[in-house]
């Protein structure tokens, strides 16, 4: 499944992609570019904004793709997350503290971020 990062945006208009108006959903055409569906419709004559390909208005097609940010129960445990490892590198950035314990933390950070990564999604632009 694609997903939609909350800051994607058109690359024409510059704006986020909502399912709120039609306008603003993301569009794919035949070279595969992604827009939203009213510059699509505004662009004269019928190429792809950034790779000068023709494309026909009536081929375009309307993506499925879920917003990231549909969850918002998981958005808000990642704050808690990022939180407590934030904390974690305050206490071990002493000077007296053992090294052990900031590879520690390090270590720890790394995994999250890691984990993190994958289920980022993909960003479609
Ligand atoms: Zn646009
Ligand atoms: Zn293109």
């Amino acid at each position: 499944m694609l997903i939609v990062h909350p800051s994607s945006t058109c690359d024409v208009c510059l704006d986020p992609y909502t399912w709120a108006t039609a306008a603003n959903t993301p569009h794919a055409i035949a070279c595969g570019h992604v827009f939203c569906l009213q510059c699509l419709m505004s662009t004269h004559p019928s190429l792809c904004p950034l790779c000068r390909k023709a494309f026909s208005r009536e081929r375009i097609k309307k993506l499925h793709i879920d917003r990231h940010n549909a969850n918002d129960a998981m958005e808000s445990e990642e704050t808690l997350q990022v939180n407590g490892l934030l904390q974690r590198i305050a206490l071990v950035s002493g000077e007296e503290t053992p090294e052990e314990n900031v590879i520690d933390v390090v270590s720890e950070v790394n995994r999250w971020l890691g984990a993190r990564n994958e289920d980022q999604g993909l960003v479609c632009n």
